[in-house]
């Protein structure tokens, strides 16, 4: 089915359009890019979805809204399915690797062993001694956070697939979804997740054995093991759990020989069907010197993004954390501290933090002028140095466009909308006037800038979309 004259698949493409005009942007795109209408019917449309994961939650969120879709476009009523397109789920556990490929012979082994970095990380975690900790074994409790659970993550679009999948996980260890790799820059809930997952599992099962280890923790043991002679020891101990969770398995770049013995470790577990949860600031393609076969591996079960909350989440996060510390903040102290503090949670955990103890120091109520002294010093750091280059291929990048393009002179609106919100967002973020961000966009006249900006303004205001648009750009502009 190829031509686009044929009227039933036009049909089938107007159908998802009218599927994308009933859905919030984000959500079409989360749930939807990687859909199609496999067949339409008299009786049914049935649209096509990567893995049953997605084919169960789809079914249970959008049965309705497709068949809605269907109806405005056929005319009549249509019942909606979904179906894992191909027939098959992607691999799974039961299903074998692919065959080696030349690529998956042992890279010869680096000179040196890779030195051991001092460990940086907060949570209370047994690798800060340089002997290593004691195995993970059924009896040692696991080093978890109580309250980085399911019941205290907070959900918004930002991060409801990495939040969906966590919990798929957590309810069917070892499915499909194996491994399940999260990613997303600090601060945004990937340990959290990664905690919540094995406490959801340890509830129901409390004797099964989880390693569960920040990355630098795997390196640093695995480095010592080496020292030792005692590699053995160490994969032993690794091979025999029921589930492994990495934290911060980008810790890996540019450590040759731990990616090769997590590579085996990886291949281990992964044969005997154990669940794989690795963390990682980086998606796997991104991170530097990661071996193509890692990279490949780390893609067969599920990759989830977190991204940076919007506003609203922002607000929800806040209010869950005040209360949940017994803390009374009027809506306009939520707003102003969601508003401000943009970048990440563990952020703005920072400012309630901040706030309470300054109520506390004072002994008086909390209200905006409170909370905006509170928040004096850590916003006085914002907003962070933005570059017109970095504005402009952050831009490029999110709209698909060459860097060459926004820069010329072209006037089509598919490029002309994004060079406004470029220049929109070189008006927010730099100190740069009309003059030079016109001069930096092909030599346009200061007037020419100045309407971009007020148009953008303008546009920004009136459309949630292009709002979210814009302000996800912004936060991420801002948070590097
Ligand atoms: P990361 O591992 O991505 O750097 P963490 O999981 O350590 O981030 O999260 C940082 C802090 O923010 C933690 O205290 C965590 O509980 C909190 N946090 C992050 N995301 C959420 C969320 N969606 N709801 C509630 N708390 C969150
Ligand atoms: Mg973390």
């Amino acid at each position: 089915m190829t031509a686009s004259n044929d009227p039933r698949s036009d049909l089938q493409r107007r159908i998802l359009e009218a599927v994308r005009r009933r859905l919030k942007k984000r959500q079409f795109e989360t749930w939807f890019a990687r859909a199609s209408v496999l067949r339409l019917t008299e009786a049914e449309v049935v649209v096509g979805v990567p893995n049953s994961f997605q084919q169960e939650w789809m079914t249970k969120e959008f049965t309705g809204v497709v068949s809605q879709a269907a109806l405005e476009i056929t005319g009549a009523p249509v019942a909606a399915r979904f179906e894992v397109e191909g027939g098959a789920a992607p691999r799974s556990a039961d299903s074998p690797a692919p065959p080696p490929t030349p690529h998956d012979v042992p890279a010869p082994v680096a000179p040196a062993v890779e030195p051991i970095e001092p460990a940086r990380h907060g949570r209370p975690a047994p690798a800060a001694a340089p002997v290593p900790p004691p195995p993970p074994d059924a009896t040692a409790p696991l080093p978890l956070q109580p309250h980085y659970t399911f019941d205290h993550f907070v959900v918004g679009p930002s991060n409801q697939f990495a939040h969906a999948v966590a919990r798929a996980v957590a309810d069917h260890p070892g499915g499909e979804n194996n491994p399940l790799f999260l990613y997303g820059s600090v601060g945004l809930g990937k340990t959290h997740l990664l905690q919540a997952i094995c406490h959801e599992i340890l509830r129901r099962n409390p004797t099964l054995r989880i390693g569960y280890l920040s990355c630098e923790q795997f390196t640093n043991e695995y480095v010592s093991a080496v020292q030792r002679n005692a590699t053995e020891a160490f994969r032993a101990r690794l091979r025999n759990v029921d589930m492994l969770v990495i934290d911060d398995i980008h810790f890996l770049a540019n450590k040759e020989r731990t990616q090769e013995e997590f590579f085996h470790t990886f291949n281990s577990l992964y044969h005997q069907r154990k669940p794989i949860i690795l963390s990682s600031d980086a998606a796997p393609n991104e991170i530097p010197t990661l071996q193509e076969r890692l990279v490949s591996r780390f893609r067969w079960g599920v990759v989830a993004q977190l991204e940076p909350p919007e506003v609203e989440t922002r607000m929800a996060i806040v209010r869950r954390k005040a209360e949940q510390t017994g803390l009374q903040l009027p809506p306009d102290v939520v707003e102003f501290m969601a508003t401000s503090v943009r970048n990440n949670v563990r952020e703005l955990e920072g400012a309630l933090a901040s706030i309470r103890s300054r109520a506390a120091i004072e002994q008086r109520p909390i209200d905006l002028t409170l909370a905006r002294t509170a928040l004096e010093p850590l916003l006085r750091q914002e907003p962070t140095p933005v570059s017109i280059e970095r504005i402009t291929e952050t831009v490029a990048g999110h709209f698909g466009l060459k860097l060459s393009d926004l820069r010329s002179s072209k006037r089509t609106k598919s490029v002309s909308q994004p060079r406004q919100v470029a220049m929109w967002l070189a008006r927010e973020l730099t100190s740069l006037s009309l003059v030079e961000i016109g001069d930096y966009f092909g030599g346009r006249d200061h007037t020419t800038v100045l309407y971009a900006v007020e148009r953008t303004a303008d546009r920004v205001a009136q459309h949630d979309g292009l709002r979210q648009t814009a302000e996800r750009l912004r936060d991420r502009l801002r948070a590097r």
